[in-house]
């Protein structure tokens, strides 16, 4: 008997990018931070007292909430604690669409979205960027017009790297009549001359929540710990209702609050990132593969007809280097490449010069 329901039997799962086992591989396809955690994320894992285990965690992280809420200036009351920052998307369903409403990607975008949509039910609005990757203009209207419930928002962008500005957002929220999830994976990696810094906003934008996760900005995609930001009457609603009773546990608390600690060894680490990330763009450019300005840890790369992106994904990976190959409309002829340490970077240079040369 197979007992799945029958809109779930249609759906083809999220699939991550490949993790294999051996450590020699070069890894750029899953945009990990090429650094270690925070020296105080070590510290603390050789000092927890494993017999605080016996009992339930703190159900609502509320260290790690108050860390959090010094850390940008705001309140605990303004964050929520979740198991990944993927847990945070799936709760933003369960918490603000019905089955059968309809919510808005851009396309495009983190392909977990419309997955998460089909299993709470929800339709899914595709709205295209624009050749440049830029934004349709007329966005805020399309998504009242189609009764969208909330727009699922990732900036900087993925994959491709843009960044939208707070001007742009504030009249995004305040035109559109919805929630507007706006998931920030990857801001620990914008310049910081640009002073980017949405959360402000959650003081004029009920229908704002922001996802910030430590898997990417403080090198722990295998700790599981991300967070949300937002106005309270936004937060308390899955803080209250759609949360399971512990969805983080005790020893992801403890490390998730000594990494915050830690936030200027983060600050430091993704200092070399964008430097990196110059060395990288300036070497494909180079190399003849195109890319646009990137604002994230990583960049997307158009590979020339020969020997177009597939080919050349098979090519690095048979010598161990891993990029990232979507076989979609708009990224066939493009690699996302993670930005690695510079030695990572020196020898995806090298094949890519003995390969395109
Ligand atoms: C990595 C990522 C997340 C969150 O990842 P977690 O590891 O679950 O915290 C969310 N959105 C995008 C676009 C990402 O790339």
């Amino acid at each position: 008997m197979n007992f799945e329901r029958p809109s779930l039997a249609a759906l083809s799962g999220y699939v991550p990018g490949e993790q294999p086992a051996d450590a020699r591989v070069i890894k750029l396809n899953t945009n990990e931070n090429p650094y270690p955690p925070s020296d105080a994320v070590a510290e603390c894992l050789r000092s927890f007292d494993v017999d605080s285990l016996r009992r339930y965690p703190p159900p609502l992280a509320n260290e790690f909430r108050n860390q959090a809420a010094s850390l940008h200036g705001i309140k605990a009351e303004n964050i929520i604690a979740t198991n990944g920052g993927d847990e945070l998307l799936r709760l933003a369903f369960t918490t603000f669409v019905e089955p059968g409403e309809t919510i808005a990607v851009m396309e495009p975008s983190y392909s977990l979205y419309p997955v998460l949509a089909k299993i709470q039910g929800c339709k899914v609005l595709s709205v295209p960027l624009l050749e440049d990757w830029s934004m349709p203009g007329d966005l805020a209207q399309s998504l009242n017009h189609n009764r969208v419930k909330m727009l699922l928002l990732v900036n900087p962008h993925a994959p491709t790297g843009v960044l939208l500005d707070t001007d742009y957002l504030g009249k995004l929220l305040q035109e559109f009549s919805g929630v507007i999830l706006l998931d920030e994976a990857y801001v620990d990696f914008v310049d910081t001359d640009l002073h980017y810094n949405a959360i402000p906003l959650i003081n004029s934008y009920d229908n704002l929540l922001i996802l910030r996760t430590l898997s990417k900005g403080y090198s722990l995609a295998g700790l599981r710990f991300g967070y949300g930001i937002g106005a309270a009457s936004i937060i308390s609603p899955i803080l209250g209702k759609t949360r399971d009773s512990y969805n983080t546990d005790a020893l992801s608390q403890k490390l998730a609050v000594a990494a915050l600690s830690a936030a200027d060894a983060a600050r430091a680490n993704a200092d070399k990132v964008r430097r990196t990330r110059s060395r990288l763009v300036e070497g494909l450019n180079l190399l003849g593969l195109q890319t646009r300005p990137s604002q994230s840890n990583f960049v997307l790369a158009q590979v020339p007809a020969k020997p177009g992106a597939a080919r050349l994904y098979e090519q690095l990976k048979a010598r161990q280097i891993l990029v990232r190959y979507f076989d979609q409309e708009r990224l066939c002829d493009k690699l996302r490449i993670s930005v690695g340490t510079d030695a990572e970077t020196d020898s995806l240079l090298e094949s890519l010069r003995e390969l395109l040369g």
